[in-house]
């Protein structure tokens, strides 16, 4: 049977190619070898919001007093939040479902297998059917790195320690739980297990928390967590996984940090092995698939989206190189741009933060100018938070005088970065944006506040 084109993988780049091809007329098939929706869906994204929203009810009810609300007896369920979570999963993942027999695209569950191209196109095998497809779209997204660490691999087999895939569905809060790796996925988990009770040491070879984020933001993230009783092991490198500890170096010492469950989330590597890419002679780049800015790898007809690109690995960065791959096989010149995607950590206070970062700003040699405001400016900020100490930071070119960055950490900063991306996609000038007219009271004010400033 020939289609106009074939995706490969239903997570967040392949089901959005597949919609939007099938929409455009496309005969699409889609085949996903695990769970519609992928990773974000079913074991990043959503699960993960899903139990940090309950975390964040839990502590909004024990620390309510200040706020004039006296609680007794509040309690967590740890097994009613899980069983939530998985509701919120099953109820988006029918969503997509629904949305791809609305655009009349085939689904086949199953795992693909490229095997080459005919003069029919390109044969892709799912079991014993195959399928051939005039253009291919690659989206076979990420999996977790277990580094090749003494006993991590063993301890991986016995249950001991978990991937994102796993602590997930962990049905019980650990005592004590070790994260290796304090970026975003490390963080976020550190959140949850914090508020609902495990002890959490998180392990960092770096010397600050959240990858590239702001450097003031993420010690004020660490101060925070800290305060909640996170302890940080920075510039530490594991070296072993015992049985029921970590062994880790710091400052060429060696220290052990007991542990009931290790997280290991030191990264995500792009999925291009085993699925006979090879045959079609697809080129790779450091492990990922590479394509231009059309989504175009350097074979005509075949796409790539998503973290198997290698290039941002977001869920909506995948959403938007899908649409890119799409327009472009339907010939609607599209391309992708990568100045403003938006960056979020959905601990409590969040962070998020766009564009050039201080740091990425001297790096590249630009010229800038930075407000930095505490969040204290927005009324709304001081009346909904007892001891806030978010910041908001505006980043301008001096010479241009357009928003170059905005980063934050505070109360709905992860609503808020959409405005801000639209200031340095569309390169506002401050001029410009001094005459938008900010809602009252909101904690946006702030960044009006910032331009002001500046
Ligand atoms: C814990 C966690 C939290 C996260 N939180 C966020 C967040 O808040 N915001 C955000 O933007 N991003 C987040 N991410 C990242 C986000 O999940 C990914 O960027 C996103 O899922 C990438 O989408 P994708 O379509 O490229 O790949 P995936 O979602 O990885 O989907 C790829 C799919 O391809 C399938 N597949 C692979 N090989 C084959 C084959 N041969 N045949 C058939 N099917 C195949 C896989 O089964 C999988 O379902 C998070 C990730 C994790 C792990």
């Amino acid at each position: 049977m020939g289609y106009d084109l074939i995706v490969i993988g239903g997570g967040p780049g392949g089901y959005l190619a597949a919609e939007r091809a099938g929409h455009a007329g496309l005969k699409t098939l889609l085949i996903e070898k695990r769970f519609i929706g992928g990773v974000c869906l079913n074991e990043g994204c959503i699960p993960s919001k899903a139990l940090l929203y309950s975390a964040k009810i839990f502590d909004y009810a024990r620390f309510s007093e200040k706020y004039g609300v006296t609680t007794e007896g509040v309690k967590f369920d740890h097994g009613v939040a899980l069983a939530r979570k998985d509701k919120v999963v099953k109820t988006l993942v029918s969503g997509i479902k629904g949305a791809l027999k609305g655009s009349k695209v085939t689904v086949v569950e199953g795992e693909a297998q490229i095997q080459g191209r005919t003069e029919e196109g390109f044969q892709v095998a799912v079991g014993k059917e195959i399928h051939s497809g005039a253009r291919l779209l690659i989206a076979t997204g990420s999996a977790p790195i277990v580094p090749p660490i003494k006993g991590a691999p063993e301890g991986v087999k016995k249950g001991f320690v978990l991937t994102n895939r796993e602590i997930l569905d962990l049905d019980h809060v650990p005592e004590k739980l070790v994260i290796v790796g304090g970026g975003v996925i490390g963080l976020e988990m550190a959140s949850y297990f914090n508020s609902v009770g495990s002890k959490v040491t998180i392990i960092e070879m770096l010397e600050q928390i959240a990858g590239a984020t702001d450097k003031d933001i993420a010690n004020i993230l660490m101060k925070n967590y800290q305060k909640k009783g996170i302890e940080f092991k920075m510039k530490s490198k594991v070296t072993q996984v015992k049985a029921k500890s970590v062994v880790y170096e710091v400052d060429g010492k060696s220290q052990e940090v007991a542990a009931d469950k290790v997280l290991l989330s030191i990264g995500r590597r792009p999925v291009t092995q085993g699925f006979g890419l090879e045959t079609i002679g697809v080129e790779l780049e450091n492990g990922a698939v590479k394509t231009d800015r059309f989504g175009k790898t350097n074979i005509p007809g075949v796409y790539a989206a998503g973290d198997v690109n290698g290039v941002y690995m977001l869920a909506h960065t995948a959403y938007r190189e899908a649409e890119v791959c799409v327009n472009n096989m339907i010939g609607k010149k599209d391309v992708m741009r990568y100045c403003a995607i938006p960056a979020v950590i959905y601990t409590n206070p969040e962070v998020a933060g766009v564009g050039e970062t201080e740091e990425t700003a001297k790096a590249k040699g630009i010229d800038y100018e930075c407000a930095t405001l505490t969040m204290k400016y927005s009324g709304r900020y001081v009346a909904e938070n007892e001891d806030g100490d978010g910041i908001c930071k505006v980043l301008v070119d001096k010479k241009y005088r357009n928003v170059i960055g905005v980063h934050m950490i505070g109360s709905y900063a992860s609503e808020m970065i959409l405005s801000a991306g639209m200031m340095v996609e569309m390169e506002l000038k401050v001029d410009d944006v001094k005459e938008f007219v900010f809602p009252h009271p909101t904690v946006c004010e702030v960044m009006r506040e910032g331009i002001f400033q500046l």
